[in-house]
């Protein structure tokens, strides 16, 4: 009924004043404030109140439904259980996710509770699928933009070991399903007081011993707070997938060992190392897998074999060749976005604004690039710790073209070659498009190939097994954009075009510079869910590479 919509929240929080105020407190009250409302009560809010009424959810408008841990919200939408039942099992073992759900159908615990029983179990384990597909999903860079204040906070609280976001957040998914944060703390009490202080923090939905949940920036946000002697484990449980869960558990089982929440555990219930994930992943047999791989599919056979990949991390990262300025649709002028990459201690970085016929905002024009190259020769005297290059992404035109004459790419040090609308053409179109570019011999790197926007806009349908190897043969990278809407190439694509050969780049495509290491980090985390390693990766690499890489393709 409410979905997390703000709009809809504030209809029911005035509705829910409206009750408060006249002192509502039963059905038969609520037909009379319907049969005869007073002259000043809000229309809007006093019509949910009667749908509200008739379809004989009046209790929810006082429990505040608005604030119910969405999840919850869903179980009772989909019929598997009243409000009282739902009150009854939260109250009795303080569920709020469907994690919880499934945990307490999983032990069987619901059916033990006055009120409830073993249907109401049984219905509550069918609704449990469903369920999680019908819960909206929240792109990644809002997910990791709510979930980063919080945990730095939580990591300077008094206690506090470590604080890591857990689930589909930690394993980097493109969109995340619940925001949960998790920090193994010896005392729970004062780092819930911490979050509770913070004003920006959301208001309190329910609080627990070793549990916080709040609503924040629309978003429900939970926060465990284990036993550090424990929490590697409930880490490692929580962060799934469930495939890899699964596997780790039949692993455990085989060695008579429990993997369970409070700790990796023997036959007998003996406590084993479980303060960090590292501590189980050994006792299995197998070194720590990086939580953006943990698909439950070929990860675990590689760890066993020794044959994990060495991810590309922040620190492999030497430069930046994808970001725009004031001279397209940038907001920052390029000195701001140049100052900026210098505090992160790049060694270079590309400022690569739209061509003319770009769909962008703004665009550099043919004139705007010989001026836009005096900026950056001045600039170059003023920051000579980082190399700026002058670049473009230009837009590949419906013929196949690029959207500058070759005598003005000539004039950049790198260029970068993309489509931006979609409209219209067949995925074989597409492709001809993209292969002319990439036999282009001025064309360094294909961006964001797939033209995705997340969270609703799917990517073209290609060939992309064939793109790759285009990309390869023609010594073209293509890109992992770290833009929170583009995320593209996915995880999966990545690795595919690593394995056709093709060199990959990791960029920002930042249009602000106090956000250029956010998007960073949202590329290196979408590279690493495609195994992606240092070695495949174009900026990783000294500045003499990487000119030698655009060199040899202009010699072509
Ligand atoms: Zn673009
Ligand atoms: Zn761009």
């Amino acid at each position: 009924m409410v979905r997390g919509d703000a709009a809809e929240v504030s209809l029911l929080e005035r509705a829910t004043s409206i009750s408060r105020d006249l002192g509502l407190a039963s059905d038969a009250d609520l037909d009379r404030l319907i049969e005869a409302p007073p002259a000043d009560a809000d229309p809007a809010a006093l019509k949910r109140l009667r749908q509200i009424a008739e379809a004989g959810g009046w209790v929810l408008v006082e429990s505040g439904l608005a604030d119910l841990p969405a999840d919850l919200r869903w179980l009772y939408e989909s019929g598997a259980v009243t409000l009282e039942q739902l009150a009854a099992a939260h109250a009795a073992l303080g569920l709020t996710s469907a994690a919880d759900l499934a945990a307490a159908v999983h032990a069987k615990s619901l059916q033990a509770i006055a009120g409830l029983n073993a249907d109401i179990e049984q219905r509550v384990a069918a609704a449990l699928p469903a369920l999680r597909s019908s819960i909206p999903r929240i792109p990644l860079g809002r997910a990791v933009s709510i979930a980063e204040p919080l945990l730095e906070r939580l990591r300077t609280t008094p206690g506090v070991v470590w604080a890591v976001a857990s689930g589909s957040l930690r394993r980097a998914q493109d969109t995340v399903g619940d925001v949960e944060l998790i920090a193994a703390t010896s005392d729970p009490a004062a780092a819930i007081a911490s979050v509770l202080e913070d004003p920006d923090a959301g208001r309190c939905l329910h609080r627990g011993a070793r549990r916080l949940y709040v609503r924040t920036e629309r978003t429900q946000v939970g926060i465990r707070l284990p036993d550090p002697a424990t929490a590697g484990a409930e880490l490692l449980l929580l962060t799934g997938s469930s495939r890899h869960v699964q596997a780790l558990t039949e692993l455990a089982a085989l060695r008579e060992l429990k993997l369970t929440m409070a700790g990796l555990r023997t036959a007998g219930g003996d406590l084993l190392p479980s303060a960090t994930e590292d501590d189980v992943y050994q006792a299995l047999g197998m070194p720590c897998i990086p939580p953006e791989i943990r698909n439950g599919d070929d990860e675990l056979a590689a760890a066993r074999a020794g044959a994990l990949p060495a991810l590309v991390t922040r620190a492999d990262i030497r430069g930046d060749l994808h970001m725009h300025s004031v001279w397209s649709d940038g907001r920052d002028p390029i000195e701001t976005m140049v100052r900026a990459s210098v505090a992160l201690g790049y060694e270079y970085v590309a400022i690569t604004d739209h061509s003319p016929g770009s769909a962008a905002a703004r665009n550099l024009t043919v004139d705007g690039v010989k001026k836009q190259a005096e900026e950056i020769a001045a600039l170059r005297q003023r920051y000579p710790s980082v190399q700026i290059l002058h670049g473009c992404e230009v837009d590949i035109l419906e013929s196949g073209r690029l959207d500058f004459p070759d005598q003005i790419l000539q004039r950049f040090d790198i260029v970068l070659a993309s489509l931006h609308e979609r409209a219209g053409h067949s995925p074989d179109q597409l492709m001809k498009r993209y292969l002319a570019a990439m036999n282009h011999p001025m064309v360094t790197m294909i961006t964001h190939p797939t033209n995705r926007l997340l969270p609703n806009r799917p990517g073209y349908e290609l060939d992309y097994d064939r793109l790759f190897e285009a990309a390869a043969e023609t010594g073209t990278v293509v890109e992992v954009d770290g833009s929170p809407s583009h995320l593209d190439l996915d995880g999966a694509l990545a690795r595919r075009a690593v394995a056709a050969g093709a060199t990959l780049a990791i960029d920002s495509d930042c249009h602000r510079a106090d956000l250029l290491a956010r998007q960073m980090h949202l590329g290196i985390v979408t590279a690493r869910r495609g195994w992606v390693e240092p070695r495949h990766i174009l900026n990783t690499r000294p500045l003499v590479e990487v000119r030698a890489l655009i060199q040899s393709k202009r010699a072509r």
